[in-house]
């Protein structure tokens, strides 16, 4: 087995494949404006390689790995155009992954194909339930999971449709692990909901709408108390410890609302 080959004993096989320079050219005439990234999760090599081969043909920038912890750590950290999972995995299956990437991280929308063997025939219902957008029972011919694959990255997303239908001011924020929904007033740490008052929600969302940007206690009062006839800047103050005490792990070290002495408060650059 040569170098470029995958290894067949290690736990976890991970590596990028570029298709070689005279194969870009089938992609061409497709080619969009930028190239997608498709995480592929398979244990079989050989079906992963292949999946991995054609994709890459179609000029695809395709990344694959073998078990499902590293599939939940890939997909945890980086955006991906699509997710093709194979259900049964080593570790954490199809299922478990796909409910973890729909319910927080860089994901939450990625079309998602799921991979099932002929004979579950439940695993239509289960995989569609779970947050996958479509299924391929094995064994599947390659010119359809192509076909397929394209179509999903074809459907606009969730969040593009959002971001076209809300105004500026009330589209989700993600930093430093808060996601911030103005249209619900919405916030949520690490995954979990936290509940702000008003007053709290909207210094939360001046400053985090701004990350890096300092704010004077003035500007703050009268952004988050648009009739400030009876708060001070003191107010502005005690408003911030309350907040950290919401959101930051260790109010006394706060990470995420700095206070920056002599001017006022904002949020830790992104
Ligand atoms: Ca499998």
């Amino acid at each position: 087995m040569t170098g470029s080959s995958c290894q067949r004993d290690g736990p976890v096989v991970t590596k990028r494949w570029q298709p070689p320079r005279g194969a870009r050219g089938k992609a061409k005439c497709e080619k969009l404006a930028r190239v997608s990234r498709v995480l592929v999760v398979e244990d079989e090599a050989h079906i992963r390689e292949l999946i991995q081969l054609h994709l890459g043909l179609e000029g695809l920038d395709v990344e694959a790995v073998a078990d499902g912890q590293q599939a939940l750590v890939r997909a945890g950290s980086d955006p991906f155009d699509l997710i093709i999972l194979d259900l049964m995995l080593p570790g954490v299956d199809g299922i478990s992954i796909c409910r973890a990437v729909r319910r927080e991280g860089p994901n939450q929308d990625v079309p998602i194909l799921m991979l099932t063997a002929r004979r579950e025939e439940s695993d239509k219902v289960l995989g569609l339930e779970s947050g996958a957008d479509d299924y391929l029972a094995k064994p599947f011919g390659i010119r359809e999971l192509v076909a397929r694959a394209r179509a999903l990255l074809r459907r606009p997303r969730r969040s593009q449709l959002q971001a076209a239908a809300v105004p500026a001011g009330e589209r989700p924020v993600e930093i430093h692990g808060l996601h911030i929904d103005p249209a619900r007033r919405r916030v949520r740490v690490k995954g979990i909901d936290v509940d702000l008052t008003a007053q709290e929600f909207r210094l939360l969302h001046v400053l985090a709408t701004h990350p890096g940007i300092v704010f004077s206690r003035e500007a703050l009062l009268t952004r988050v108390w648009p009739d400030h006839t009876f708060v001070t800047e003191r107010s502005v103050d005690s408003l911030v410890k309350r907040l950290r005490r919401r959101i930051e792990k260790d109010p006394a070290n706060p990470e995420i609302i700095l206070t920056v002495w002599g001017s006022g408060y904002k949020a830790a650059d992104v």
